[in-house]
């Protein structure tokens, strides 16, 4: 069996939903030790826990050790079949980051499948829904599979109750060249409240607009959820390319002034405006499962970040490609599966 230090590379939770989710496609059982141990509270939390129930229940599969809180999870995969899921988080713990578990076995079962995901859809450390939507899924589509998401509600921390529905239509997925982003086609700056005073992402728009300087005010949008759907904030940049969309975030949180929150997310974009990469930090990670599965393909980016890095090493060995990591130019670096 193999196994896996959960204290190695960027040591958090990612290791334990793509162990899941290239363990299902590769039916290799895992067993993993030191989860998290990286992290200020080791071990499990719900929102982990629900995404290895949810890959062993699209499958399944068995498991031990799979309880909030545990540092080791022993998982027997079974095969993955098509269907209807509903999985609610109960927290606003990440549907995206569910999502990404069950995403990859799904695109290679035997048929179609509806997913419908409750928590969080807006939350910090995770996937948007709209990063999901634009940047990430258009690269599924391209390799084959056909996969739609609509956002019903949103579900900011801590609340959640925000609920988000996926069909899948699945297909081989086939190598992509993902090294050229193309010409700029737009920008636009989005900030969508709700149970909060108007002012907050009002700053932190005049804040974002006042580092990029080259963004007109009409890229520049106030949208207001139902009160219901709140507290919450989310400052969303995005640049949209011919090949390519990335979209940065500013997630509103306690003791951050909106304008530190604009800032941030400004100099993000700009970074990634100032690249000629492909894959911003958080899609490259993401990108990893589908071109190892896809058993070729490269894609461009900026600094790899130890997510990536740590991505690579969990799929090089389940899957046992070989994934290359290029430096290219200065910041500039290629990923590339063999
Ligand atoms: P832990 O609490 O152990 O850090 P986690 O499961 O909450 O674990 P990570 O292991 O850090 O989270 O993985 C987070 C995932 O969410 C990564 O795939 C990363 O690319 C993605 N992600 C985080 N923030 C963003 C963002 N702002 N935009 C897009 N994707 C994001």
């Amino acid at each position: 069996m193999m196994i896996i230090d959960g204290s190695e590379g960027e040591g958090g939770g990612q290791m334990v939903r793509n162990s899941c989710a290239l363990s299902l496609v590769t039916g290799q059982p895992f067993r993993i030790i030191n989860i998290r141990a990286k992290r200020s509270k080791p071990g499990l939390m719900r929102q982990h826990a629900t995404a290895v129930e949810a890959a062993a229940a699209i499958s399944g599969s068995t498991c031990s050790g799979l309880t909030v809180g545990s540092c080791d999870l022993t998982f027997h995969p079974g095969t993955a079949r098509a269907g209807d899921y509903h999985f609610a988080i109960g927290t606003a713990g990440s549907t995206g980051l569910v999502l990404q578990t069950v995403l990859m076995p799904l695109l290679l079962a035997d048929g179609p499948s509806r997913l419908v995901l409750e928590g969080g859809t807006h939350n910090m450390l995770a996937p948007p829904f709209d990063f999901i939507e634009r940047c990430f899924l258009p690269i599924i589509n391209r390799m084959g599979p056909r996969v739609s998401a609509r956002l019903v509600r949103h579900g900011f921390y801590p609340r959640g109750g925000g609920r988000i529905e996926v069909e899948i239509a699945p297909a081989p997925l086939a190598p992509v060249d993902c090294t050229k982003r193309g010409a700029l086609l737009g920008v636009g700056a989005q900030a969508a409240y709700c149970g909060l005073p108007r002012e907050i992402p009002q700053r932190m728009l005049d804040r974002a607009r006042k580092d990029l300087p080259n963004w007109e005010a009409a890229d520049f949008a106030m949208r207001q959820l139902p009160e219901d759907q709140g507290p919450g904030v989310i400052l969303m940049l995005e640049a949209r390319y011919e090949g390519a969309t990335e979209i940065v975030s500013g997630f509103g949180q306690m003791g951050v002034t909106a304008e530190r929150l604009g800032k941030t997310a400004a100099a993000r974009m700009r970074g990634y405006l100032e690249s000629d990469a492909f894959a911003g930090p958080y899609l490259a990670d993401q990108l990893v499962l589908p071109f190892v599965l896809a058993g070729g393909g490269a894609f461009t980016t900026v600094k790899p970040s130890q997510h990536l890095i740590t991505a690579i090493d969990i799929a090089q060995r389940f899957a046992g490609r070989a994934v290359r990591l290029e430096q290219q130019s200065e910041g500039g670096h290629r990923v590339w599966v063999r």
